[in-house]
């Protein structure tokens, strides 16, 4: 399909961008070994310096609301949420701004020479291969630890956000981060290998589908090079007896709809304690029914399109399979098909056998799946029953159910009567098929760096 814009609204082709050639990107790589010789040496208060200037332009009213309405023309989220997006950007950048000195200070400790320590210090250029669907947020989530790490960054973003990831660039550069440290280079999937060879290159971060992530990884351990793996999940959503259903019913539908349905920390899969099933469903549908479908860049708009043509292929196929295997929708479950763009209607299925193929696929779209069990062990054995282990949340006000929740729960992270979201203070990533490594937090700015052992005597 090539590099380009095309609005999900319409389905109109907006713009089209020519891939670099094999030339463009060694030159942009030399460009970036060049970069990092220098920048490695910038001190951090210089890096902080820049970081802030990166959060400042973010927070510009102006330029975050055209940075917003870019993202919603090229992949579709509702236009609120874009808003959002800019401004939780500007706070991984004030974060790590803030926090890296303390981070990164050399540790000392106690051993059998006169001194030891530990010393963290850049490995050198990073490749992010980030996904379309938070199409600025991945990528500072990414950005902001490794360069203020003292890393430099070749992002590869997907093919239909060329303009956020040629945006992005724009943004490190006028913050005055120096050439080089920061590029876009805007390739199709089979540069990578490429990339990943080059001898410069020291580490990548993939953030998107299972079969991606497990292509990249083969390759950086062909090369060993270190990976951060963020993939998909079917994130389970407990309600047991004794939750505020009011407040767990609200949640769930945000959790849900959230990015037109399109996050890999969605609750996807419902899972509902029989005595609370049917006043949950009924408050439930009655929400779904309630969703504002529509123009996304409307900023009354809870649910936009979905990104591609594709993705709206794979959620249709998917809804068909889990109908003729038992499941029916309480809510949507039929697309419009005199409609254009790439919409899919807010469905809830019930009835889904745990035991079908489909119910093991990760829904991307505004599909909400619904199970009942009667108790908390039936509860956590089909929390777990996936081979997804990215988020999951738990609805209780119990201490003791809590307690298991947080202890029995397979998952990169577990929230108690609370949605599944990334917060730059928090680690984030998952385990399982959901990917490995941590980002955000004090663990994710050490993913990329040389954890060195100092030892004198
Ligand atoms: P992909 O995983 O294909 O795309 C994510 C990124 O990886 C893009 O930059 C893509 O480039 C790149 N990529 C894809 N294949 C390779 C490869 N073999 N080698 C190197 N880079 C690669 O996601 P899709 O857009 O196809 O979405 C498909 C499904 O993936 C979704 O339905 C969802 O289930 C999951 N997904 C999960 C995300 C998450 O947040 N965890 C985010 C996005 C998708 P290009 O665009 O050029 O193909």
């Amino acid at each position: 399909m090539g590099i380009a814009t095309i609005n999900p609204a319409t389905g109109q082709l907006e713009q089209s961008f020519n891939a670099l050639t094999a030339e463009q990107v060694a030159r942009k790589i030399d460009l970036s070994a060049a970069a990092f010789d220098q920048y490695q040496r910038i001190p951090l208060h210089q890096r902080r310096v820049w970081m802030n200037q990166a959060a400042a332009i973010l927070e510009d009213d102006g330029r975050s609301t055209a940075m917003a309405q870019l993202m919603t023309r090229e992949m579709g989220k509702p236009i609120q949420e874009a808003i959002a997006e800019v401004k939780k950007c500007a706070w991984v950048c004030h974060y790590y701004a803030d926090h890296a000195a303390e981070f990164l200070q050399d540790q000392p400790v106690q051993s059998d020479g006169s001194r030891a320590w530990i010393s963290f210090q850049p490995l050198g250029t990073i490749l992010a291969v980030m996904p379309w669907n938070f199409p600025f947020w991945q990528v500072f989530r990414f950005a902001a630890p490794a360069l203020m790490a003292g890393n430099v960054a070749l992002l590869k973003h997907a093919s239909n956000v060329p303009q956020c990831a040629l945006q992005i660039e724009a943004i490190f550069k006028e913050a005055g981060f120096p050439s080089g440290v920061f590029q876009t280079l805007l390739i199709q999937s089979d540069r990578v290998e490429q990339i990943l060879k080059h001898p410069q290159v020291q580490g990548v971060a993939l953030t998107g589908s299972e079969p991606a992530g497990a292509s990249v990884a083969a390759l950086a351990g062909s090369q060993i090079k270190p990976s951060v793996l963020e993939l998909g999940g079917s994130d389970p959503f407990i309600v047991m007896p004794s939750a505020n259903l009011e407040a767990a019913v609200k949640t769930a539908v945000k959790a849900r709809i959230l990015n037109s349905g399109q996050s890999c920390i969605a609750a996807k899969r419902f899972i509902l304690a029989e005595p609370i099933a049917e006043a949950f469903l009924d408050s439930f549908v009655a929400a779904f029914q309630d969703l504002k479908v529509g123009d996304p860049q409307d900023p009354q708009t809870q649910v936009g399109p979905l990104a591609t043509a594709d993705i709206l292929d794979t959620l249709e196929d998917q809804v068909a399979r889990a109908q003729q295997q038992g499941a029916k929708a309480l809510v949507g479950g039929i697309r419009d098909p005199h409609q254009s763009g790439n919409f899919y209607p807010p469905t809830i299925l019930v009835d889904l056998p745990v035991e079908s193929d489909v119910a093991q696929e990760e829904f991307f779209g505004p599909v909400a799946l619904v199970f009942r069990v009667s108790d908390i062990e039936s509860a956590i054995q089909l929390a777990n029953w996936t081979e997804f282990g990215l988020g999951a949340s738990a609805w209780t006000q119990d201490a003791a159910e809590r307690d298991r929740f947080v202890r029995e729960l397979v998952a990169g992270s577990v929230f108690i009567n609370g949605m599944v979201k990334s917060d730059p203070r928090l680690p984030f990533g998952g385990i399982k098929k959901s990917g490995y490594g941590r980002e955000l937090s004090q663990r994710g700015i050490y993913e990329f760096v040389n954890v060195k052992t100092v030892w004198i005597q």
